[in-house]
Parts: structure tokens; C-alpha cells; sequence
């Protein structure tokens, strides 16, 4: 099916405010627009949810408003997700942008951590980052986080549904594949 780019429903973009008001001050002065793309894209054979990028240049004619930040959601995956993980899923796409000190304009930064399940059940908190990002993940499963134990997504044209106990299972064959 070809992919689709469409309007976002009017929930992203009240989420979307509510995080802003809460955990994102900085960004009330920066033009923000979503899109629904019909399905996710898969790259470095990972399902992206979303991505946040600059309005270039280029893409700026294409666009009704003016705009620094386009957020791109996979609307397949939205569709499957309880209202907590789209909070995340926004929340997260928010974290990317960034006031660029220099020019004063938009831009976006990359993750607080990019590592390998595999290195880290090999060497645990070896980096930096991994050590700052290491006590939020145990703070995360002292706490539980009771509302996202369950995790909903597509693959394969089929939808999964994961808990902790049977992600560790699945994800074997999903490597497979
Ligand atoms: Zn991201």
C-alpha cells in the first residue's frame, strides 16, 4: 500500500499542548507541527513510531503554516497504542528539539542512549550515558511503571501483544526475522 502522509486528529495535538505546558516550557515559542504517516517505516530494521525533524528549506513551500518542527507519527502504530504510550511516544518526540544557542533558531538532538541490549547484559553501565540513564531504568522497574505493562505493535502485518514475560520470548524471533 502506498504510504500516506494525512492531518493528525485533534488528540495528538492536545497531548501534544499538555506535555508542552508541563515538561517542555522552552518549546511554546516554537512552531510545532504533526503528521500521520499510514504506516511505519522501518530503518536499521527497527519500526520507527516517529521522528522529529527541522522544517528545511526544502520542505517549507510544501507546508500551510510556518513552521521550525515537523513531527512525523506512524499512525498504524498510534492506532495500537493505550493512551499512556502515546503520551511517551510524544513526549519523546518533544525531547528532540532544541534551541540552538548559537543561531537562536529550531534544531533537534539525538537520544540519551543508543547501545546494544547485548552490551550492556555483557558489560552493564559501561558509558556515560548509560550510567546516567541507568537509574531511570531502575527507578522504571522498582516502580514497575504499572500503566505500560503491555505493549501493542505490528509486525509482519500481524499485531503482537507483549508483557515482560513473553517479550523476551518474542523478541528472539523477531531478531530471526
Ligand atoms: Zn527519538
Amino acid at each position: 500500500m502506498a504510504i500516506e502522509y494525512k492531518e493528525v486528529p485533534h488528540e495528538v495535538l492536545a497531548i501534544a499542548q499538555e506535555l508542552i505546558d508541563q515538561y517542555h516550557e522552552q518549546l511554546k515559542e516554537c512552531k510545532i507541527g504533526f503528521v500521520f504517516r499510514s504506516e511505519a517505516s522501518i530503518s536499521g530494521g527497527k519500526m520507527v513510531l516517529g521522528t522529529t525533524g527541522k522544517v528545511t528549506e526544502k520542505i517549507k513551500p510544501l507546508l500551510s503554516d510556518e513552521l521550525d518542527i515537523l513531527i512525523v507519527l506512524a499512525e498504524d502504530q498510534y492506532a495500537l497504542m493505550n493512551s499512556l504510550r502515546r503520551k511517551a511516544l510524544i513526549d519523546h518526540e518533544l525531547c528532540h528539539i532544541v534551541n540552538n544557542l548559537n543561531t537562536g533558531g529550531w534544531t533537534t538532538k539525538a537520544h540519551d542512549i543508543n547501545e546494544f541490549k547485548e552490551i550492556v547484559e555483557r558489560y552493564g553501565l559501561w558509558s556515560y550515558d548509560l550510567m546516567n540513564i541507568g537509574e531511570a531504568v531502575a527507578k522504571a522497574y522498582q516502580l514497575e511503571m504499572p500503566a505500560i505493562t503491555e505493549v501493542t505493535f505490528e509486525h509482519k502485518g500481524q499485531v503482537v501483544t507483549l508483557n515482560a514475560e513473553s517479550r523476551r520470548k518474542l523478541e528472539k524471533t523477531l531478531e530471526g526475522g
